[in-house]
């Protein structure tokens, strides 16, 4: 049987529990999962991509079903080149059901053969986005709640 590939999309800008609880809990659904970080001209972020990748492989850097890339163009087609069968994404509330059921569902019409695969985040996560890491950040609090063990925004 050929491996199931998962490619879990993102900016991780930065990595955050709630994306650390998402991907610990695929990790005995599929073989390997990609986390792909994505890099959009259109879109600003606050860490740059080799600071966004270097947090993500340092938090992995002792699970070798896991490995982290960057990826730009249709999540799709990255799919398609790495071989992987699966989208996986995380649940958070109704407002990200909303978001990921276009998203899913547009990723369908483009590849039938790609199924998304979604996980409820844990309650005791739900609160947690990229966004408020970074306001707390950008203010000099104390972030290191949010973010998994070993993650240093400032190095
Ligand atoms: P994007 O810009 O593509 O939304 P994010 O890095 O914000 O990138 O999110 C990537 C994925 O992680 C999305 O599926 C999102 O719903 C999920 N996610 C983000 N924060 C959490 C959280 N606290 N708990 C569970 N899933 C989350």
């Amino acid at each position: 049987m050929s491996s199931r590939i998962a490619v879990f999309p993102g900016s991780f800008d930065p990595i955050t529990k709630g994306h650390f609880d998402i991907i610990s809990r695929a990790l005995p659904i599929f073989d390997k999962i990609i986390i792909a970080v994505g890099h959009n001209a259109a879109k600003s972020y606050m860490f740059d991509l080799e600071k966004r990748l270097a947090l993500i492989q340092h938090v992995f850097s002792d699970e070798p079903r896991i490995s982290v890339e960057s990826y730009h163009g249709l999540t799709v087609d990255f799919c398609e080149q790495k071989g992987a069968q699966f989208i996986l994404r995380g649940l958070r509330n109704p407002a990200d059901f909303e978001f990921e059921k276009a998203i899913a569902q547009t990723n369908r019409q483009l590849n039938t053969s790609i199924e998304t695969v979604f996980l409820l985040t844990a309650a005791r996560y739900a609160y947690i986005s990229s966004s408020i890491v970074r306001d707390v950040y950008r203010h000099g609090g104390d972030y290191r709640d949010l973010v998994p063990s070993g993650v240093d925004l400032d190095k």
